[in-house]
């Protein structure tokens, strides 16, 4: 499949090595511990994740008297797994009546990673309409109606420099007015001065509050999977500034450090939603911890 595909890179930087450690040990002491931590860090988990995991792998060890490392890479797994903490109703905002505000820096494949939301969303019989709210650079209103044709989505904007308040009042009315189901903001949502960003996004969410009474809301932050712990700073510093409700790991095609999905959901308790898995309008995969981690291990 197109994730088992989309995780080559990783798969074969964390399991190779992880393989190897099993194959290399007949029994399980200190160094095999080591040399597994070594690689799961190697993978960018991250060190509290990893220590998290082997916490759990050593007390499973125990408790079930194991001796060999082939006897216990399914709880290696599992102790994986159990890092994560998206839960069941994750995806329960695609049936709601939903405004998403969607921030991330530059480049790490915002504009793309809307253009395959709305077109995933349409193909599931959604009305989706995107708001042109990233006014600060100046081709990204250019580029998103592109991706809007591409999805065949509507797109409000305005011209370059337009107060993003008055396009996500526009698409709000838009959205009412033409009984969409989900609204995607692109928004110049960026971290350079954090203050900055917290009045705009304020100012977004008062007019999305005031404008569209009971609607469901969502922001997501997009995050450049290459980047290895590097976007999960980003993906901190986001959280402290807006209510991040989900983040979107893009180019796991492109890194063998995948294993920052399992650091994200572990570290911060922020559910990975989805994942980009190449550049094309279908290449965005929904998360799910079970899937990845046997596509991992596939
Ligand atoms: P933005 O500046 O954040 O809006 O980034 P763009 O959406 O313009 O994307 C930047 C580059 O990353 C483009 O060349 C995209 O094709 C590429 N890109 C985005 N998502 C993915 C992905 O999941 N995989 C790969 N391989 N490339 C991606």
């Amino acid at each position: 499949s197109k994730l088992v595909s989309g995780l080559t890179k990783t798969r074969d930087n964390i399991i190779s090595g992880i393989d190897s450690v099993f194959n290399g040990f007949s029994n399980i002491d200190e160094e095999f511990y080591e040399e597994l931590e070594e690689i799961l860090i190697m993978g960018d988990l991250g060190v509290e994740t990893t220590e998290n995991i082997l916490d759990e792998l050593k007390a499973k060890v125990k408790e079930n008297h194991i001796k060999e490392p082939k006897d216990c890479k399914e709880l290696l797994l599992e102790s994986i797994k159990n890092q994560m903490s998206l839960s069941e109703d994750a995806y329960d905002f695609e049936d709601k009546r939903t405004v998403i505000l969607v921030i991330g820096v530059n480049g790490v494949g915002k504009t793309t990673t809307i253009g395959k939301l709305s077109s995933q969303f349409k193909e599931k019989g959604k009305k989706v309409i995107l708001a042109a709210a990233d006014t600060f650079r100046a081709a990204a209103t250019e580029q998103l109606k592109e991706w809007a044709n591409r999805a065949g989505v509507d797109i409000i904007s305005g011209s370059e420099g337009a107060d993003p308040g008055s396009i996500v009042f526009d698409a709000v009315a838009a959205a009412k007015a033409r009984n969409a189901d989900i609204l995607i903001c692109d928004t110049a949502g960026r971290l350079h001065n954090k203050k900055n960003l917290m009045d705009e996004l304020g100012k977004l969410n008062k007019i999305i509050n005031r404008e569209f009474e009971g609607v469901n809301r969502e922001t997501f932050v997009v995050l450049d999977a290459t980047t290895g712990q590097n976007a999960l700073m980003q993906a901190k510093e986001f959280n402290e500034v807006a209510d991040v409700t989900g983040v979107i790991l893009t180019k796991m095609d492109g890194t063998a450090k995948g294993g920052i999905a399992i650091a994200i959901e572990s570290e911060l308790e922020i559910p990975v939603k989805y994942i980009g898995v190449g550049e094309g309008i279908n290449d965005l995969q929904r998360f799910d911890p079970e899937t990845f981690v046997s596509a991992l291990f596939a």
